[in-house]
């Protein structure tokens, strides 16, 4: 993939985002077409000889290269300052694929503690079947992380994190990690491209699951890994290709029509999601509001915006089964960055993998409640939640 410096200058402008689109087709469409096709055909021996060889820009099979996904992973790789971007069917595809192309057997992986859950246990039950281990640090404590560091082989960090929203200095760490020669990876799903551009701080390779604020609209479960052109070619020389989990021409598609809105989209989660956190951390019978606008770490220096999804704990009065029950606009359900205000009670996924759990491994309260703020009106969701607390006293 060659990296393209008109995109990446207006990487920074994302109005460019919704008028970008310069791809050629024939007609000149507005919007690219969805390539729906398996294979590649070509004219001649000597083409099919070419493309093999790697010469020239031809495609051959969809499971190792698409032009509609191509388009996707350009305008990742703009958006996040990165020299190249590879497209997955998941974030989990995306996570795992990229650590398996970094890590090999006798490899210690440095990990934050609250980490996404699926990404957890891919570190607890696959990595030690090859030898890899993982230690999990406090990554607010950029000293404990850089204790570390010695000897690793890759830093995974994710800022905020998942479930508590835990920050971490990632340009501080960035800095030890390179001096420890520690490849370093950060999962940038919480902040989306827009409101955090880790390779500008100094990391190596941004993961995201697009399935979230980059669709946008509940309806694509996909992945993409942004990075250094010599580490995405490491990555297409050995997972992407083999683990087969590739990014189809219909999700890239969808994918690309969410980037056009993420902008606009993302600062409506915003400005509603500290509207509700704030009434909610003045209302009486909540004890806690995990969400970084209210840190102080050093590491809300990299975040430029906050976004909808946080979590917040009842105390002892509300029954947590009936508060769920009682609502109208939030509905229960996993996932998050759609247009759908959501909650997962952290109490009704504990029974999830018991003991792979990094929940209930550290500590997350079953009093806590994750909320996506979705892009409905803000005061109905308000009323919605404040209705919610006033039934749901236990008796
Ligand atoms: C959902 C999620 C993932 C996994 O993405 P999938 O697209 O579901 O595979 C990774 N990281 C975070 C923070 C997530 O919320």
């Amino acid at each position: 993939m060659k990296h393209d410096p008109r995109l990446a200058s207006a990487a920074i402008a994302e109005a460019s985002l919704i008028v970008c689109d310069d791809a050629e087709h024939e007609h000149d469409p507005v919007v690219g077409p969805i390539y729906q096709t398996s294979l590649f055909t070509f004219k001649n021996f000597e083409a099919m000889r070419q493309a093999f060889a790697g010469e020239g820009s031809g495609y051959i099979y969809s499971r190792v290269g698409n032009p509609t996904a191509h388009d996707f992973e350009r305008r990742i790789a703009a958006l996040e300052g990165a020299e190249a971007a590879r497209g997955f069917a998941s974030g989990m595809a995306a996570i795992s694929a990229t650590v398996l192309s970094i890590v090999q057997s006798g490899d210690r992986i440095v990990a934050v503690r609250h980490c996404y859950g699926d990404a957890y246990r891919f570190f607890e039950k696959l990595l030690p079947r090859f030898g890899v281990t993982v230690e999990y640090v406090d990554g607010t404590d950029a000293e404990a992380v850089e204790a570390a560091l010695p000897g690793a082989r890759l830093l995974y960090l994710e800022s905020p994190s998942s479930m508590v929203f835990e920050l971490q200095d990632i340009a501080r760490l960035a800095r030890a990690a390179k001096a420890q020669g520690v490849v370093t990876m950060i999962d940038n799903s919480w902040a989306s491209p827009v409101f955090q551009k880790p390779i500008l701080h100094g990391i190596d390779l941004v993961v995201h699951s697009a399935s979230k604020y980059i669709g946008g609209h509940s309806d694509t479960v996909a992945g993409v890994v942004a990075g250094p052109k010599a580490m995405i070619a490491r990555l297409n020389e050995l997972t992407h290709p083999f683990l087969g989990a590739k990014l189809s021409p219909l999700e890239a598609f969808l994918l690309t029509r969410g980037l056009r809105t993420l902008p606009l989209r993302i600062r409506r989660h915003m400005d509603s999601a500290l509207l509700i956190a704030d009434r909610l951390r003045q209302h009486g019978m909540v004890t806690k509001v995990h969400h970084p606008v209210y840190s102080n770490h050093p590491g809300r220096a990299t975040l430029t915006g906050f976004t909808g999804l946080f979590t917040f704990e009842v105390d002892e009065r509300i029954d947590v089964a009936r508060f769920s029950d009682a609502l109208s606009f939030f509905r229960l359900g996993v996932s998050w960055g759609g247009h759908e205000s959501l909650i997962v009670p952290v109490a009704a996924s504990l029974a999830q993998t018991p003991g792979v759990n990094s929940f209930g491994r550290f500590g997350v309260s079953p009093r806590a409640i994750r909320l996506h703020v979705g892009l409905e009106d803000p005061e109905i969701l308000w009323a919605d939640l404040e209705k919610a607390l006033a039934t749901s006293q236990k008796p």
